[in-house]
This record gives structure tokens, C-alpha cells and sequence, in this order.
């Protein structure tokens, strides 16, 4: 067992760090100052730019595949990028991505939405959940109707990421009543041209998802993605592409605020003495500093099976539900040692804070990591002994 990084690794995560040091973290007061006017935090013209600047060092399509001018990158060197690009709360991403089940499309439908995609020409967004479906996505109500050559889909989606700037969607309707979503639920590929809808969804956090509305929107058979049928295992596929992505940027911010609370506790002098030398606040460092540690190798874990191919679903789920829980319990404390400070907007505490609590919610809340987890438990498909057995 080895538990160092390689040189190739640690290459990359430090020229990851530098490029978030030196031009992603001088943006956030900015950032900050306009997220406060209710202003996007990061342009798009300055997410172009900085994505532009990364790809002339070569960065581009962190887990593209080669043939599409990506860096093909496996899953534990990714986790390690998304743990640095945490550290900042400007939402940056590196371009050249795509959504991995766009590589199940036919070649017409490669060279209109997945090449475009890839090279930040078009943008996607996926739409699964509805007003009555959510943790129960099976249940979902949306269906598209044959008629000829088209089929005409009509129904309401809602919390879309990215919906109300998609160029086009990837919806998920039922072809087929009585299979369902064994085998009756259709990817369709829509562009924003054939007449759907989309309205933002306001949240507490700095930027919003969208409601789309299908009113018998028209589409040609040739908008399958995949298979007639075989929707529900894509959706699931999209979902499951990387649960552990979203603790690793989550730790990555973890570390970044408990680094401010200890820089705040040398500091702040309460009845003559800093409050880093009260148990309390070093108990709470301490505690941060453990579940940091504990989410690092359960995501690192969990992005390992991936690189060997291995089923990692229950690793996965668990790196998920511990860094939810864990990030909102380390954001909270952090808030705590900063006192009154913590809780106004000069800070990005409470930033943080409102962002953190996204990540118990969506592509699965705690509850359905937990259920997850005890079947898989239950039925004998994973073993408390984890993947060493
Ligand atoms: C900002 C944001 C972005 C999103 N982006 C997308 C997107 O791009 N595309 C997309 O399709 N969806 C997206 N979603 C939807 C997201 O995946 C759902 O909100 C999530 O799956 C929960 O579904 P729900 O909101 O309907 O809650 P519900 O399913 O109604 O759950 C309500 C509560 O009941 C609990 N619960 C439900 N079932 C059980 C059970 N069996 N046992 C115990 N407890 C249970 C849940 O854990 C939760 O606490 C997004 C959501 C948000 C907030």
C-alpha cells in the first residue's frame, strides 16, 4: 500500500495550487463585491479568459478523452485538482468538458452537441428532476409521445443547473407508461430552438438553477440519445460520474476556512489572552482537522476504485455523505471561532456557508446516500470491512 502521491501527481496538484494562488484567489474580493450587489461573481468573459490561460499551460478537458484534445485524467488526480480549485469560492472550472453520457451519442449527434461542448461553444444542462420527482427520480411524469417521426414531449423539469443559459438539454421523458423506468424512460437531446422554457430559480446560494416547461415541444427520432428505453440507466449514469468530486471540492474549501480560523484565533485577543489558547477553539481546530483528514482519504478512496475500475458506488455514497455533513459542521465552527465577524458579509463565511449546505441536497440528499449505503449493506453488496474485505 502506497499512500504517497507520484511525481507526475504531485506535478500537476502544484501547478494546480499555484494557478489558483496566483490568479484565481486575487479575484475574490471582487468576486465577493459583486456577489454582494447581487452581480454574477465571476463574468463569463473572465472565466473564458482564465480558462484560456490554463489551457495555453495545457490544462484543458481534465477528463476528455485524448481524441478530443483532452488531458484524460483519472479520477484520483482529479479529486486532488477539484480539492485545490476549492480552496477559492470563484467558481472556476477548467474547460474542455462535456457530460459523460454525451459519449454515448451517434456521430451526427457527436460533431452538434459533444464536440461543441467540449470546446465551450455550446452549453448543456441535464434535466431529470420534476416538481413530483426528485430523491425518487423513478417517478418522473414527463413523457414524450410518438407521432410519425417526432415525438412531442411535454411536462415541467425543475432545479436545472445551467437551465436557463443551456443551449440545449438533455430531458428525460417516459416513452413507455407501463415499463417505466425499466426500460420506458427516453434521453432526448432538445435544442433551446425547438420551444422549451426556462425561468431561474432563485436560492441562497450566489447563483441559481432554472424550471423548464415542455409544452408539447416537437422534436425528430434522431434526438435519442442512446437507446428508446434506456434513459432511466443513463440518468443514472450522469448522476453516478463522480460523487466524489463534490466532497473533494468541498474539502478543498475546508481547509481554506479552518486556515482563516486559526489566523483569526492567533489574533483575537479576548480577557488578555488569544483565543487559540482556550480549549474550546483548540478543540475545534482540532476536531475540523480530523474530519479533513478522514473526507481526504475517503474521497481519495473512493476515486482510487474508480481508477481501478472497481465497483465504487458504496465509496462513493460515503465520501458524499460524510463531506456534506462534515464541510457544513466545519463552515459552522469556523463561523463560530470568528464570532460576530463571522456573521456579516465582509467576510466569506457566510458565503461558504450557504454554498456548503447545496452539497447535502442535490445528486442525492444524506437520506439517500444513508439508504444507499445500508442496502448495499443489507443485501451483501458491500461489506462494512470496505474494499480490502
Ligand atoms: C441548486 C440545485 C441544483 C440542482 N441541479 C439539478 C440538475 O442539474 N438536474 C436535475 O435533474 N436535478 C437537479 N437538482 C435536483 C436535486 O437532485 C434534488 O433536489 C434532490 O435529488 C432532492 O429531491 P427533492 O428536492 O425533490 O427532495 P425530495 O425527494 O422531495 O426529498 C425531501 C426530503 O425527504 C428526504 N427523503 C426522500 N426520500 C426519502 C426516503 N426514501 N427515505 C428517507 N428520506 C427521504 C430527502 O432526503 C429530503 O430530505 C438540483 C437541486 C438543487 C437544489
Amino acid at each position: 500500500m502506497d499512500l504517497e502521491l507520484t511525481g507526475e501527481e504531485r506535478e500537476i496538484r502544484d501547478w494546480v495550487r499555484t494557478f489558483v494562488r496566483r490568479e484565481i484567489m486575487p479575484m475574490e474580493p471582487e468576486v465577493l463585491a459583486r456577489e454582494r450587489r447581487g452581480e454574477r461573481g465571476l463574468r463569463p468573459d473572465e472565466l473564458t479568459s482564465l480558462q484560456r490561460k490554463a489551457k495555453d499551460a495545457g490544462f484543458f478537458g481534465i477528463q476528455t478523452p485524448e481524441a478530443y484534445g483532452g488531458m484524460a485524467l483519472g479520477a484520483v488526480m482529479t479529486a486532488l485538482i477539484e480539492m485545490e480549485l476549492g480552496r477559492s469560492f470563484v467558481q472556476f472550472r477548467f474547460g474542455g468538458d462535456a457530460d459523460n453520457i454525451l459519449y454515448v451519442a451517434n456521430d451526427e449527434q457527436r460533431a452538434t452537441y459533444l464536440v461543441p461542448t467540449i470546446n465551450g461553444e455550446r452549453k448543456s444542462c441535464f434535466a431529470i428532476t420534476e416538481p413530483g420527482a426528485g430523491s425518487d427520480a423513478r417517478a418522473i411524469r414527463t413523457t414524450a409521445r410518438r407521432d410519425g417521426d417526432e415525438w412531442v414531449i411535454r411536462g415541467e423539469k425543475t432545479f436545472i443547473t445551467g437551465g436557463d443559459e443551456a443551449d440545449f438539454v438533455m430531458v428525460f421523458a417516459v416513452t413507455d407508461r407501463e415499463k417505466g423506468a425499466d426500460g420506458g424512460v427516453t434521453c432526448f437531446l432538445v435544442d433551446r430552438e425547438r420551444g422549451w422554457q426556462s425561468r431561474p430559480i432563485d436560492t441562497m446560494g450566489e447563483w441559481g438553477p432554472a424550471s423548464l416547461v415542455f409544452d408539447d415541444v416537437r422534436v425528430p427520432h434522431s434526438s435519442i440519445l442512446g437507446e428508446e428505453g434506456n434513459g432511466f440507466e443513463l440518468a443514472m449514469r450522469w448522476i453516478g460520474k463522480g460523487r466524489y468530486l463534490l466532497p473533494a471540492r468541498a474539502l478543498g474549501a475546508c481547509e481554506r476556512l479552518v486556515e482563516m480560523g486559526m489566523d483569526h484565533a492567533r489574533t483575537r485577543v479576548t480577557f488578555s489572552k488569544p483565543i487559540a489558547e482556550r480549549q474550546a477553539i483548540q478543540w475545534m481546530i482540532a476536531d475540523s482537522a480530523v474530519e479533513i483528514e478522514a473526507l481526504r482519504w475517503l474521497v481519495l478512496s473512493a476515486a482510487w476504485q474508480v481508477d481501478r475500475g472497481l465497483d465504487s458506488r458504496q465509496a462513493q455514497s460515503m465520501a458524499k455523505l460524510y463531506g456534506g455533513i462534515k464541510a457544513n459542521e466545519i463552515v459552522d465552527r469556523v463561523l463560530q471561532m470568528h464570532g460576530g465577524m463571522g456573521y456579516t458579509r465582509e467576510l466569506p463565511i457566510e458565503r461558504w456557508y450557504r454554498e456548503l449546505r447545496l452539497l447535502r441536497i442535490y445528486e442525492g440528499t444524506d437520506e439517500i446516500q444513508r439508504r444507499t449505503i445500508a442496502r448495499n449493506l443489507l443485501r451483501g453488496h458491500a461489506s462494512v470491512r470496505g474494499h480490502l474485505g
